[in-house]
């Protein structure tokens, strides 16, 4: 076996300069300027940043330096382009972002944005759902009751199959007083997405675009033809409008095997990828076969100080896997 070596990824989601809380951020997922800035420089200090393309192709010619590190940005916030992209070109750190093609250039939101704004401004006191289980109401009375129903409102409806989640997720919208997803206010500008333009603006100081698939689907309980799809038309279409390959995807939601496993690694290989991002906490090691990489996700509630206990965890995991032949990210990736 080639040596393989530590790399650490880290994961963002937006990025904003405005501080944004409650149902404008669940869940931390834009994070502000000032933390962006002091998080990225804590780690330019005791890392090599590079994009997962420099990474991999340092390890095919066995050039890899240690302390390598990557940074992946997912689902494509035009925040990335209006507060972390200035931040990037300051400090000189090339990152990776993933974007779901369908989103770019669109007013198209996300569904866990539109249910957050709909919590937001809803005039109504409370929402009743009803389901063979019987009749629920959620009290929406306060920030924290709403916040509660966020969290609630995500179970409810997140793995549910497509067509049963559009009738539920239209009845929770009704319910809180909006007839179409279109009608419910936007969290703001940096909560919508990037365009073509701002796309190649960004790759043009050397940052690296991979798919987040086409329309931001949870491949693995999908028919393969579709997931392969998914892969194949946001892979042609970040090449088609930056003119650069497009080697790298990244899954959305992130988990293993919920999101995605060694069927769709191997789908994401067939279709011409070099890698695919798990959002998991665990190091990688990579080598000239790595294909499955992990990102630790930080946001807005993220401190300095639990970055820095983040990045130990991870060389605690490093330290006590070294050399373990079944560590579960290597066995698979060889
Ligand atoms: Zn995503």
């Amino acid at each position: 076996m080639a040596k393989a070596s530590l790399v650490f990824g880290v994961t963002y989601h937006g990025s904003t300069d405005i501080a944004a809380t409650g149902l404008d951020n669940v869940y931390g997922k834009h994070i502000s300027a000032g933390k962006l800035r002091e998080q990225l420089t804590w780690l330019a200090r005791r890392f090599r940043i590079m994009t997962i393309n420099q990474i991999l192709e340092h390890s095919r010619k066995g050039t890899l330096p240690a302390k390598a590190l990557f940074i992946a940005f997912h689902d494509g916030y035009r925040g990335n382009y209006q507060t972390a992209f200035p931040i990037l070109k300051e400090l000189g750190v090339q990152v990776d972002f993933f974007i779901p093609t369908a989103f770019i250039g669109t007013e198209r939101r996300f569904w866990v944005d539109i249910l957050d704004a709909a919590l937001k401004y809803t005039s109504r006191p409370s929402l009743t759902l009803t389901s063979e289980d019987g009749e629920t109401t959620i009290a929406l009375q306060n920030e924290t009751l709403r916040m509660q129903a966020a969290q609630k409102l995500r179970n409810r409806v997140k793995a549910l199959p497509e067509i049963a989640f559009e009738v539920e997720f239209k009845r929770i919208l009704k319910g809180l007083g909006w007839e179409n997803p279109q009608d419910v206010p936007s969290l703001g500008d940096h909560a919508a997405c990037l365009d073509w333009d701002q796309v190649r603006e960004m790759t043009q100081t050397g940052m690296s675009f991979g798919s987040h698939t086409h329309s931001h689907m949870i491949c693995a309980p999908q028919k393969e033809a579709i997931a392969r799809e998914e892969m194949a038309k946001s892979k042609a279409l970040i090449e088609q409008e930056t003119g650069q390959p497009c080697l790298n995807f990244c899954y959305p939601n992130g988990s293993f095997p919920y999101s995605g496993n060694e069927a769709t690694d191997r789908l994401a290989k067939a279709v011409g990828y070099h890698s695919a991002l798990y959002m998991i906490h665990a190091p990688n090691l990579i080598h000239p076969g790595t294909f499955r990489l992990t990102g630790a996700a930080m946001g807005d509630d993220t401190s300095r100080d639990q970055l820095a206990r983040s990045v130990s965890r991870l060389r605690y995991f490093w330290r006590r896997f070294r050399g373990n032949k079944i560590w579960l990210w290597e066995k698979d990736s060889l």
